[in-house]
């Protein structure tokens, strides 16, 4: 078919389908059945019967064929009643999957939520406590920058002042622990639960997790006397159990399953267990809401400096990004190889180590973590890492290398260079444990 002649014949097609609309879309190659979303300029976005989202390319599209227009329905709502014996928790929206109203009909997610939509997706919520809801964005979390975790941080205190027992934060999952790491350094004192929850799979597919999450979140609150931030996510493959885990020790380990989430060199604070509702705790050394202790009272540090990158090494690194680093930013924090290593020590490779001291000379910071995942880093097992530690790199033990460009960032961002130095290796919210244990690091 002549590209003009096809192009007439999508656009009078386009004509005569609207969102919702069960349709056919046919391209050279295949034949797609599913409903019509909210699309993007260049796709057509389609919910196919299976429950995935798909794009297809405008271009690509020879025929659009309705089988079914949607029906006009009417949205009921249970009225969020506020019952005075429970206590009350407010959930942020930022975006995500969590908690996002699905629209049946269009089979679109939809922008951001109230009480009532939030107790008509997850009813039972209602019997464990009242609901404020507050949309402070609505975004895929890849997207975040510092200025999102202030406006986050800024909801989290104003809800807090207001007298709230709980907060929960609904969050994509991709940089859920960056944004749990970043506020727990943000809340240095906070007398209430903040609880960052994620799903790994939108609320429309059978096995969705975000119903489950957002209930064990919410008792996890009624129930404890844990004060300051989590992560609560599902914690196995069944739905028996939620963890609650520490914000600043916690790592996305997997793309797609519901356990995705799990200490790192740590263990959770506790699991929810979702059929029974009890709680049990793993840790007992965790914040705890203290008696007489206003959820008003709340210290809030939300300075983050900008300049500030993480390098991952790899064999045959281009030199210029020693320079790059270096040039761009006023700290760095490098995720070596095995207990810290970079490539500083051959003749070839002499040229970084130089380009790091004079950095380092010149007032920038550099953390050094390790890509391992489990163990920590040690400046005087090798020479090669005494070396790095004489000219002033920091190492910063079983720190996560996204919690310690998270926590240098804030660090820079809140006090002088030699503060951020003497600090950045000491453990401010959990982020460094003692030592590592055989239960720590799943048994590797
Ligand atoms: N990339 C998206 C995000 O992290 C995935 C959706 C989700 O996990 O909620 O926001």
């Amino acid at each position: 078919m002549e590209r003009a002649q096809r192009k007439v014949l999508i656009l009078s097609a386009k004509s005569e389908f609207r969102e919702g609309d069960s349709v056919e879309v046919l391209t050279e190659e295949n034949t797609f059945r599913g409903t019509i979303m909210p699309g993007r300029e260049r796709f057509l976005s389609l919910k196919l019967n299976n429950g995935y989202n798909m794009g297809i390319e405008k271009d690509k599209i020879k025929e659009v064929r309705v089988i079914n227009r949607m029906k006009a329905v009417k949205e009921q709502k249970r009225p969020a009643r506020e019952r005075k014996s429970l206590k009350c928790i407010a959930v942020l929206h930022t975006g995500g999957t969590i908690a996002s109203k699905v629209n049946y009909e269009t089979g679109g997610v939809s922008a951001g939520f109230s009480a009532e939509d939030l107790i008509e997706l997850v009813p039972e919520l209602s019997d464990i406590v009242n609901i404020k809801t507050e949309l402070v964005s609505n975004m895929m979390s890849e997207d975040m920058n510092f200025s999102n975790y202030r406006k986050i941080a800024s909801a989290v205190k104003k809800q807090a002042e207001s007298g709230v027992d709980g907060v929960i934060i609904g969050h994509g999952t991709d940089t859920l622990a960056f944004t749990a790491a970043a506020l727990s350094f943000m809340f240095e004192k906070i007398s209430i639960p903040i609880l960052v929850v994620g799903s790994q799979r939108s609320s429309d597919r059978g096995s969705s997790d975000s119903a489950m999450n957002l209930v064990c979140a919410a008792e996890f609150i009624r129930q404890s006397d844990f004060a300051g931030v989590a992560v609560c996510m599902h914690s196995s493959l069944s739905d028996d159990k939620c963890a609650i885990l520490p914000a600043t020790k916690t790592r996305k380990l997997h793309t797609s399953r519901r356990d995705a989430f799990k200490a790192v060199n740590d263990k959770p604070i506790a699991f929810v267990d979702f059929v029974t509702r009890k709680i049990e705790f793993l840790k007992t050394d965790y914040h705890k809401r203290a008696p007489g202790v206003k959820s008003k009272d709340v210290a809030l540090q939300d300075g983050f400096e900008e300049g500030i990158g993480l390098l991952k090494v790899h064999p045959n690194m281009s030199k210029g990004l020693f320079e790059f680093f270096t040039g761009s930013y006023k700290g760095i924090i490098i995720e070596g190889t095995g207990m810290g290593h970079a490539p500083t020590n051959t003749e070839e490779n002499l040229p970084n180590f130089n380009i790091l001291k004079r950095f380092i000379d010149n007032g920038g910071v550099v953390g050094i973590t390790s890509q391992c995942i489990y163990g920590r880093v040690h400046p005087h097992i090798y020479t090669n890492l005494r070396r790095l530690e004489n000219i002033g790199c920091v190492f910063c033990e079983d720190m996560l290398p996204e919690t310690a460009l998270i926590k240098l960032a804030w660090l820079l961002g809140n006090y002088s260079r030699e503060k951020a130095v003497e600090l950045l290796p000491k453990s401010l919210r959990g982020e460094i444990t003692e030592r590592t244990t055989a239960e720590n690091d799943h048994g590797i």
